[in-house]
């Protein structure tokens, strides 16, 4: 159950101080798409988020989209934001994190990965041994594999809960 808790929990992506996370030795954010920078319906990126990534770029940070979603999902974001991406990323299966690595030659403890899911985003992220970020999904339309994941999630949100390890509102770094 411990690979199911974020190492920080905040409302969304625009309560995250991203001073921090370069203070503790981050260099490269990947980003989830659907529910965390954008919701489903959203089909290009808003100024608000252009400006969050201008800024985070400004601290020397990598920003990277790496979503579970199709190219011509992503490929309006990538571009619109001038970043790179991974599509089909297939989270939380570990190829597509390996290859970033790879890629961009950074080490485990120097990502942190951000989303609204916790048995893709924060799984994948936890068994990586990257920093795990959770946020507030932005809307509650969520697309159909995700329904089917939030099922799930929810037996995992409950049993945190009963532990004490987790609540879902009480949002900490
Ligand atoms: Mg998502």
């Amino acid at each position: 159950m411990d690979k199911f808790i974020p190492d920080i929990y905040q409302k969304s992506i625009y309560d995250i101080s991203y001073e921090t996370l370069k203070n503790k030795g981050i260099k490269c954010i990947l980003f989830d798409l659907d529910n965390t920078i954008a919701p489903i319906n959203v089909l290009t990126p808003e100024k608000e988020l252009k400006d969050l990534v201008a800024d985070i770029e400004l601290l020397g940070l990598k920003v990277i989209i790496m979503s579970n979603a199709n190219k011509s999902r992503v490929r309006p974001f990538k571009e619109g934001l001038n970043v790179d991406s991974s599509y089909n990323s297939h989270k939380p299966l570990k190829k597509k994190y390996k290859k970033i690595m790879e890629i961009y030659n950074f080490k485990d403890n120097e990502i942190a990965c951000i989303g609204d899911q916790l048995l893709t985003d924060i799984y994948g992220a936890n068994k990586m041994g990257f920093l795990s970020i959770l946020v507030n999904p932005i809307s509650d339309r969520d697309l159909f594999i995700t329904k089917i994941n939030r099922i799930f999630e929810r037996k995992i949100l409950k049993k945190l809960a009963h532990q004490g390890l987790f609540k879902l509102g009480e949002y900490y770094e």
